[in-house]
Parts: structure tokens; sequence; C-alpha cells
């Protein structure tokens, strides 16, 4: 299933207007999980079509002209107690904070970001649309387990003339998602493009990153790989990120490397789950730049971290018609320990001694 637009019926929103931010909640067209299950594939199309129209938001805008926005994902997860609970919404909420003050939009308060996302997934559970905990999903490590995918984003108001957002809306839409990755096809290559320049907007999760981004995936795609893996802008060198991912290389001397955070790096909260827990563990982690060279010749392990991408092993990674292989295309054993022990946490089936997991319900 991977992504998918099948939004569920409630809605958050909040506007910006006088200095202050009215929230409500949308309960847009809907049926029951059970008849919505029955419906064809045409009807079920409709619903989700009529879902997604909101007639009291401009077309011409500063985010629709000129990609003006920012937005955030993270996810509700199923607890192996029955329970549901959100991994780390306070870290989103900073992250969405700071990339809205990157972009002079008046920034959104952190609590009631936190709050708007728990309670739009809680509004929704209790409609019945969203998944339980299966005991099956325990085999393959969670590898094939739903969650709920929770999509802040920004709107703009109306405007036309290339300008700066000072009345933007903030809307929260939830949508099933199940394993992003397809397994058996994760090899990864450099790609020739950009995605961000120094004093750029890399680090900010602006829509506007996401085009490079998008062409950049799908070339990787055509010639086979999972993955594009970006190279720095200067001396195209260095290793960044993915296109929707950070990337780690564990190498042959034991240290386990991710490209240090820059104005080039989206700060990924996976990337920083993943380095405490790789620390906790003994493992010397280090957050330093990395030659391609270096990867491709002293990596034993590589994997990419994200909400997407869990630690989702990259087998293999080319450059220059230059392919290194990892592990013997199979997964390593710190990659899965890490996988592991992250996807043990967010599915409540590890305790969660960090505070990382906030209730929903
Ligand atoms: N880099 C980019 C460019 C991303 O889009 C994402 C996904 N948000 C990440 C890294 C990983 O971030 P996170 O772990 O917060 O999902």
């Amino acid at each position: 299933m991977a992504f998918t637009l099948n939004a569920y019926p409630v809605v958050y929103r909040a506007k910006y207007a006088a200095g202050a931010w009215t929230e409500e909640y949308l309960e847009k067209p809907h049926k029951t999980p059970a008849e919505e299950a029955a419906l064809s594939e045409r009807e079920r199309r409709e619903l989700e079509a009529s879902r997604n129209v909101y007639a009291d938001m401009p077309l011409v805008s500063y985010t629709s002209q000129y990609g003006l926005s920012v937005f955030e994902g993270l996810k509700a997860l199923p607890q192996k107690d029955g329970s549901l609970a959100v991994f780390r919404p306070d870290r989103n909420a900073e992250r969405f904070h700071n990339s809205m003050r990157g972009l002079r939009m008046p920034p959104f308060p952190k609590d009631a970001f936190v709050a708007a996302c728990v309670e739009t997934v809680r509004r929704n559970a209790e409609l019945g649309f969203v998944t339980r905990y299966k005991t099956e999903w325990e085999k393959d490590s969670y590898m094939n387990a739903d969650s709920v995918y929770i999509r802040p984003f920004t709107y703009s108001e109306g405007g036309i003339g290339v300008g700066l957002s000072k009345e933007p809306w903030v809307v929260v839409v939830c949508t099933p998602v199940s394993a992003y990755f397809v397994p058996g096809l994760s090899g990864a290559i450099t790609s020739k493009r950009i995605r961000a320049t120094a004093n750029g907007t890399g680090w900010i999760k602006a829509a506007s990153n996401y085009v490079v981004s998008a062409i950049a995936k799908q070339e990787a795609a055509e010639a086979g790989y999972m993955e594009c893996v970006f190279l720095d802008a200067a001396e195209r060198k260095y290793v960044e990120e993915g296109s929707s991912c950070n990337i780690f290389f564990s190498l042959k001397s034991g240290e386990l490397v991710t490209p240090e955070l820059g104005d080039t790096i989206l700060p990924g909260i996976t990337r920083a789950s993943i380095i405490e827990l790789a620390r906790e563990r003994g493992v010397a982690v280090s957050e330093r730049k990395i030659g391609i060279e270096e990867a491709l010749d002293e990596t034993k392990e590589c994997f990419v971290s994200g909400t997407a991408a869990g630690a989702t092993p990259i087998e293999s990674l080319t450059h220059d018609g230059k392919k290194a292989v990892f592990n013997g295309g199979t997964t390593g054993e710190l990659t899965a320990s890490i996988r592991d022990t992250l996807k043990g946490i967010q599915y409540g089936a590890l305790r969660d001694t960090k505070g990382w997991m906030v209730k929903v319900r």
C-alpha cells in the first residue's frame, strides 16, 4: 500500500489572522469503515476525492504558485497492548516551528501542534478508521505493519505576486500507511542533481525542496534503484542524504557515520533517535562529513532512516559507474538490531524508557 491519498475523514485546521490562531476539526464525507471497504474502486475514489476538497481555501496562493509551504510527517502506531501512540510528536512540533520561521511565517505553537496531531488521530480512531495491532507483524520485525501517517502542513492565503505568507493555515490530515520501501529492491545511486545549497532551504521541511527530490528519485527508479543519494553542492564529493531519508554508514573500523547536519540536510527525528540508541549500546557514532569514495570503500553496512523508512538496509551504492555491495547484499547485524529496537519501541513491544511515545488512547 505504501502511501495513499485515502485520507481519514477528520481533519484539523487552524488559521492565523489578527495575531491569533483559530482552530477547528472538520468531519469530511465518510461512511463506516466497513461500508467504505465494500465500495467499488470508482466509488471509493470519488469518496476520497470529496474528502480532499476545501471550497473555502484559495486556489491561487503563495503555496500553489511558488511552493511556499512547510510540512511534517509522523506516525501514530498501534501498540502491542492495544492502545495507540504517536512517535516523538514534540520533535516534529519543534521542526515545524523552525521550518515556519525559516520561511518567515508566523510559527505554529508547539503544544498546539502536538495536541492537533494526537486529537486528529484520536477522532479518526473513534470513528473506527485506525488499524488494530496484529501479532503477525512481529514475524518480520514490523516490516509489513500498518500505521497512521500524520501529515501537518501549511497553506497560504491567496496571493499572486511573489511573496511570503503572513496568514497561513495549518492543516493536519491522516492516512493509512504500510511498508514504504520495497524489500528486495534496495540499491541506491548518487544523483547528479543538487537538492540543497549553502544558505538555501535544505534544512527546512519546505515543499519546494521536494521537487528536485522527486525528479532524482524517479531517475533512480528508472535506472533500477530504490533511492537516490545527494552529494554536496559545493564540492560534489560528500554524501548528504536521500530523497526523503537520512543515511548511515557502518564502517569496517566499527565507526557508525552519518553526515553532520548543516543548512543542506534535514535534521531527521529518526536519525536523532538512532544516534541515541546506537550510542547507548556502545557504538561509536560520528556525525561528520563522509566522502563518497570513503563510503564506497570503507562501508560494511549501510542504511537509510526516516519516518517512512524506519531503518532500511541499503544493499548497494553506485556512483560514477562504481558499485559497492554491502554485507553481501543482505541486511547487516547492526542494521537489523537498530531497526528491531526502533520498531519495538514504536509498536510498544519494547519498553519505552525514553518517553518517546505519546498516547492517543
Ligand atoms: N531527509 C529528508 C529530505 C526527509 O524528507 C526526511 C523525512 N521527513 C528525512 C530526512 C527523515 O526525517 P524523519 O526521520 O524526521 O522522518
